[in-house]
């Protein structure tokens, strides 16, 4: 696909990278990557884009989002965890055809563009067939997103796949790395998503583990999910076998103990806080976000399902927020003890979900900080709208106002999704989203509201 040349003049950058800081200046993106940052640049042949009354940052990198279920958006906002997995993963998964991944798939990525997310890391745990996982990869490519692809496991017989399970993860994976997904370097890539030891067992984790590395890919894990996850101490269980290692990203860790928070900095691993989901949905446990502080890890943030909540990354960084305040009230769950907890502000949330993702996904070289050099993955926010003024402090006026209407422009890898607030393609996305969602609750024989019909 063709780049954009593209100048974006007197915006306010939020860089995101150490060295250049905020400051008042323009930005030159050409070939797909950013090509200067500073004062007064001139382009002879770039289309310049208008940034006074905006804020230039990185695009916004979800760790953790399970894209399949795009076209099941908002099902049900108080579902407790069981209920989501019954009527989700185990009750609808089943009937999902490559049509439905796909589709869903597409859904989820425009959706995230619209909001500024430039990366999404995939959590697939669709891989139903082989022609499923190419669906879920064929999606990524046409919506334009940067993704980290994660095969995952099926969700025909969800059951048999988690909780102490003795399947090791499907073979397919050495297909899709083998002649799929072969270039760590491109807009598409390829993850292991593993169920480690707190959804399967011992052998098969190590098993699984192996392999990914065997292959070269990264490995993300839920961990610390509710009260099983307590009971399990995945991470804890990983050090002492000596399978803990930099390659890896914990999702969730809301049960995970301090000690195992400590071990995940010590080993350079990294973390994916699901603020949104972890508030809204009883039975995982709270966020661990000021607890992967104390511990040393700077956490990246993530939708997960969008069944439950938002997909957009103000929510999250919102609800991380909330969560927060209670705990420093003194008023959030046993797991929380609010003395001595280190906080975060505004200006953190930013870099959670930003340079924080791009470091979680093992991506940082390339993207997640507007650095000359890097990928041209960078959105342009108005805080002249009226949601935001004054927008006095402007991290602090994107992360209490903001929303995806306010994301007046979105770029990745060099290309224009998004312009003058109008998302370019997608036209019937959302149709043919809205006719997935009817085949896959007449196949699993509900009616809409949810309810056996
Ligand atoms: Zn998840």
């Amino acid at each position: 696909m063709p780049h954009d040349r593209i100048l974006i003049k007197g915006a306010y950058l939020m860089t995101q990278d150490e060295r250049l800081g905020d400051l008042a200046g323009d930005v030159l993106i050409a070939d797909g990557t950013i090509q200067e940052i500073g004062p007064d640049l001139q382009d002879g042949q770039a289309r310049v884009i208008d940034g006074s009354g905006t804020v230039v940052l990185p695009g916004f990198i979800d760790t953790h989002r399970h894209n399949w279920q795009g076209a099941l958006r908002g099902l049900g906002p108080a579902w407790t965890y069981e209920e989501y997995r019954s009527r989700v993963q185990i009750g609808l998964g089943q009937y999902f055809e490559p049509r439905d991944v796909h589709i869903g798939n597409l859904a989820a990525d425009l959706l995230s563009i619209d909001a500024g997310v430039t990366t999404v890391r995939d959590e697939s745990h669709i891989s139903n067939s082989p022609e499923h996982t190419d669906a879920a990869i064929a999606a990524h490519w046409e919506s334009g997103i940067r993704a980290v692809f994660d095969h995952g496991w099926p969700s025909t017989e969800a059951e048999a796949w988690q909780f102490g399970s003795d399947r090791t993860h499907p073979d397919d994976i050495r297909r899709v790395r083998r002649d799929v997904l072969t270039d760590d370097t491109a807009r598409v890539t390829l993850n292991a998503m593993l169920r480690g030891p707190e959804l399967s067992t011992p052998e098969v984790a190590e098993h699984d583990i192996r392999l990914a590395r065997e292959l070269g890919l990264r490995i993300s894990m839920h961990v610390g999910l509710g009260e099983w996850g307590a009971k399990q101490q995945a991470i804890g269980r990983l050090a002492g076998s000596g399978l803990l290692g930099s390659d890896m990203t914990f999702i969730h860790c809301c049960t995970s103990t301090d000690e195992e928070l400590r071990m995940i900095a010590a080993h350079g691993a990294t973390a994916s806080v699901a603020s949104a989901l972890e508030v809204f949905m009883p039975g995982l446990g709270q966020p661990a976000t000021n607890r992967l502080l104390a511990a040393g890890v700077r956490p990246s943030l993530s939708v997960d399902t969008e069944t439950i909540v938002s997909g957009d990354m103000f929510g999250v960084m919102r609800a991380a927020l909330a969560y927060q305040q209670l705990v420093v009230a003194g008023a959030a769950g046993p797991m929380d003890r609010a003395p001595g907890l280190p906080t975060f502000d505004a200006a953190d949330l930013l870099s959670f979900a930003t340079i924080e993702g791009a470091r979680a996904c093992g991506i940082d070289d390339r993207t997640g900080s507007l650095t000359p050099g890097k990928e041209a993955d960078l959105i342009m926010i108005r805080i002249d709208h009226a949601n935001l003024l004054p927008a006095t402090d402007p991290a602090a006026a994107i992360v209490a106002n903001g929303h995806a209407g306010n994301v007046d422009t979105v770029v990745v890898a060099g290309r224009a999704l998004k312009e003058g607030g109008v998302l370019k393609g997608g036209e019937t996305v959302f149709e043919q989203a809205a006719a997935s969602r009817d085949r896959l609750f007449r196949a699993a024989g509900l009616s809409r509201s949810g309810a056996a019909g």
